[in-house]
């Protein structure tokens, strides 16, 4: 794990605590800050760096919003959530006959996952992780006095951990492993078979967290509603709002726990937050509803238009996909042939271009020096003319590295 490098002291000789110092920075949070600095001295830059949609919400979801500020619904709440939205949100899995007790409302799932470390992982305990993979995993495995241990993964199991994987690198120390389907940055699905081998494997053992923040933004005949709890009822669920339904900002989203973790996670959120936002839980509840629901499922198809065209734009450049997306909004695609490593090849097409992409070296180390994170969160016009900048600075890449 990479440390932040020389530590801040105020003035008064007080240092952050030694924890900070194992936390890296969010790589693609700089490059954004970067970009948008060029942006206010006039450039323009095409976004391909960031996860976020370009979707406003739904119109429903921002009436729910509105309304529950004029009706002075903006006070706490439940600290597992309004139990109408815990409800709503098991209805999800009520094939599954998951009870809405199971449900914890959370600020994100950051703070779903921030909760889980906090309950789950132990001072001195292993957890294991994909990499390439979800960059923040380490910080909260990290913040709870755990450390990660990476599985580095490829196209040969799907850039998805494996069974045999995980079996092998499981040590008295693991505690256990989070898993992400869609994942990020590659956008690969773990088939149902491997994460029962999985769920078998580690059971009795430790826990297993499947993060599916981008569940039902999956393409082609992938199952949008698919979720590991069909799989496995004892494993973690973590899912929210900022994907799918584009909600960002609202900083909402919810865990699947079994029952008797619930306690354990209620007295959590009590103390580290007091309650999710009020307003976004009752926005929330729109967002769930039919008529939002039309909306998001229009915007998959427009995203599954967009991957294509990021595809085969990447593909003629010569900048191959690490694999095809099957969900997400991501290519991760290989630079190997620009002859630049990847933090110089993001800076330079930024700065030199104006085109934002992330480096690999975000998401972990296995051979994270050669790809980068092109996003598909801008419309086709942007990806256009994203492609026809990176054509120029491959030239002139590939002509003098
Ligand atoms: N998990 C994954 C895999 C993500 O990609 C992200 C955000 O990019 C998050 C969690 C954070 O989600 P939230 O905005 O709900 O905190």
């Amino acid at each position: 794990m990479q440390g932040c490098g020389h530590e801040a002291r105020t003035a008064n000789g007080v240092v952050p605590a030694a924890r900070v110092a194992r936390i890296a920075p969010f790589r693609v949070m700089e490059i954004l800050n970067a970009a948008r600095e060029l942006e206010r001295r006039g450039r323009h830059v095409v976004h391909f760096e960031v996860g976020e949609s370009d979707f406003h919400p739904a119109t429903p979801v921002v009436e729910a919003g509105v309304s529950a500020l004029r009706s002075w619904r903006n006070g706490y709440t439940e600290p597992l959530g309004l139990s109408d939205l815990r409800e709503t949100i098991a209805r999800r899995y009520r094939h599954l006959g998951i009870d809405a007790q199971r449900i914890a409302v959370t600020s994100g799932v950051s703070a779903a996952l921030n909760l889980l470390a906090q309950a789950l992982v132990n001072p001195g305990d292993e957890v294991l992780v994909a990499d390439p993979g979800y960059p923040c995993y380490s910080a909260f495995v990290e913040t709870a006095g755990g450390r990660v241990r990476r599985l580095p993964v490829d196209a040969n199991s799907g850039f998805q951990p494996t069974a045999r994987q995980i079996d092998r690198a499981w040590s008295e120390n693991t505690a256990g492993v989070i898993l992400s389907s869609p994942s990020n940055p590659v956008g690969s699905l773990l088939g149902r078979d491997e994460l029962a081998a999985i769920c078998r494997q580690v059971a009795g053992k430790g826990f297993v967290i499947i993060d599916e923040i981008y569940q039902g933004l999956v393409y082609g005949d992938a199952d949008p509603a698919f979720t590991a709890l069909a799989v496995d009822d004892g494993c973690f669920v973590v899912n929210g709002f900022s994907k799918y339904y584009g909600m960002t900002g609202w900083r909402l989203g919810w865990i699947v726990a079994p029952a008797e973790m619930i306690d354990a996670i209620d007295r959590l959120a009590q103390n580290l937050y007091i309650s999710p936002p009020a307003v976004s839980q009752h926005a929330a509840l729109a967002a769930l509803g039919n008529d939002a629901l039309a909306i998001h499922e229009h915007r998959r198809d427009v995203f599954a238009r967009r991957r294509d065209a990021m595809l085969s734009g990447l593909e003629a450049l010569g900048l191959p996909a690490a694999q095809r997306p099957d969900g997400g909004f991501y290519v991760y695609t290989n630079i190997a042939s620009t002859g630049l490593g990847t933090e110089q090849f993001c800076r330079r097409l930024l700065h030199e271009y104006g085109v934002a992409a992330t480096p690999g070296t975000d998401f972990g180390q296995h051979r994270a020096e050669c790809h980068a994170r092109f996003s598909f969160t801008v419309d086709e016009t942007q990806i256009a003319l994203g492609m026809e900048r990176l054509e120029a600075a491959l030239a002139a890449f590939r002509r003098r590295p």
